[in-house]
């Protein structure tokens, strides 16, 4: 792997900064609601026009056709330009993973059918994956489907669905053959329209006080089998790429906000008052230590995503590791706002603004080693597929 950038790079990346510092919104974002929507919709809409929307994407869908290395400078000169964080843009799901899969396992119909519309901002994804009995143990997965002529009518409830109200489209994974012998098997991944009749959307209110997700309701809901990405019953095999893209690279333009949080901190250590409440906070050998730790951490983190990238550059869809990256990270986030939990005390009440948002940003940390898999579900796919350790069932 070769760290260095060559000069068509060095020139990707200064027209990248240029832009930004010319087009990043500023002035802070809203965190729910329609608001949100609007504000994501115009910034998704701007990096369209000015041909940054898919850097990495095929040029007939309205991508750049350029290389991960490339798709990684953006993500580094974004981070760098304080630009909104693509994680909790309402186009995440539909720029990180639902794009992803398609690209990787649709038809050429659904490629620029589906594609396109991502790109300009016309549509906002979900994921139906999980349901009431089936988040960990997805396999478990009940919510049925049948084929009735050139239709799949289903039945059944998702659940924790992230924006499903106000999504248009959903990777909707449903049991098509109960009796396929092993729960894995039966399964298929279908593209599913939120606007048709029979889906039932509630949202359910979560700890930050949004609702940022909800449960989903379908009761004999027509999705057009041409709707199937991969073959029906193959489901499971498509998930799997498309969780691969969720837990793996998806995460890179996180860790460099985690970078310049991390570095925010050691700034503030050097103001904010120690637990002495005499000298500054990095006088204080446990929070020097901590806030050192967490600066080679993110270095750490920033090699592997490296490695990562340059692996994916041979073969489109990232392998098992990628889950490494995800656990790392997620865990990493809760310890970087915790810090600030410490340093700051209740004065990250008061420290709240539209640049810092360092309350909204501890709660969301606390969700990231649940959501897209948890910990210890991340732990268990890198001993038996990483590490090739025995199954646990
Ligand atoms: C903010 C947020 C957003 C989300 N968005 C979406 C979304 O958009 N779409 C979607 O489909 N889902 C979404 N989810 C759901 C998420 O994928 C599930 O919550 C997650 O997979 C865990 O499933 P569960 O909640 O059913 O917990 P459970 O599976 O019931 O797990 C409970 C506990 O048991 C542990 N556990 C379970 N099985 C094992 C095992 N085999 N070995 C060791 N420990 C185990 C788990 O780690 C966990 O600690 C979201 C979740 C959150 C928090």
């Amino acid at each position: 792997m070769n760290l260095d950038f060559t000069p068509d790079e060095s020139a990707f990346r200064a027209e990248a900064r240029a832009w930004l510092q010319d087009n990043v919104p500023r002035g802070g974002r809203a965190t729910d609601g329609e608001h949100m929507l609007e504000f994501d919709r115009e910034w998704q809409q701007r990096q369209y026009a000015g041909g940054w929307a898919g850097v990495s994407w095929p040029v007939e869908y309205g991508g750049r056709g350029l290389s991960l290395i490339q798709q990684l400078i953006w993500y580094e000169e974004y981070a760098r330009a304080d630009a909104p964080l693509p994680v909790a843009s309402a186009y995440f799901v539909a720029l990180s993973h639902a794009g992803p899969t398609v690209i990787a396992r649709g038809s050429e119909w659904q490629k620029s059918f589906f594609l396109p519309k991502i790109l300009t901002g016309e549509t906002v994804w979900c994921q139906g994956f999980s349901e009431p009995g089936a988040g960990s143990d997805l396999a478990g997965l009940r919510t049925r489907a049948v084929v009735d002529g050139d239709h799949l009518v289903v039945n059944g409830s998702k659940i924790w669905t992230s924006r499903a109200q106000h999504a248009k489209y959903q990777e909707l994974l449903v049991r098509t053959d109960p009796d396929a012998g092993s729960k894995h098997s039966g399964i298929t991944w279908v593209i599913g329209d939120m606007t048709l009749p029979g889906i039932d959307i509630r949202p359910i209110p979560c700890m930050h006080g949004a609702s940022h997700f909800c449960q989903v309701f379908y009761d004999n809901v027509r999705i057009p089998l041409e709707h199937v990405v991969g073959e029906i019953g193959d489901g499971w095999n498509v998930a799997m790429a498309t969780l691969g893209f969720e837990r793996g690279t998806a995460s890179l333009a996180e860790q460099i906000m985690m970078s310049r949080v991390v570095e925010r901190l050691i700034e503030l250590a050097h103001t904010e008052l120690g637990p002495d409440g005499v000298r500054p906070a990095i006088q204080d050998d446990e929070i020097a230590t901590r806030l050192a730790t967490l600066r080679a951490e993110v270095a750490a983190l920033k090699a592997m995503s490296y490695t990562s990238i340059s692996r994916a550059q041979r073969n489109f869809v990232p392998g098992s590791e990628g889950t490494i990256i995800g656990c790392y990270n997620s865990e990493m986030l809760q310890r970087i706002f915790r810090m600030a939990a410490d340093l700051l005390g209740p004065e990250m009440l008061d420290r709240d603004s539209s640049d810092e948002n360092w309350v909204y940003e501890y709660h969301r940390s606390i969700m990231t080693t649940i959501g897209g898999g948890t910990s210890e579900i991340r732990r268990n796919i890198i001993g038996e597929r990483v590490l090739g350790l025995p199954r646990d069932r």
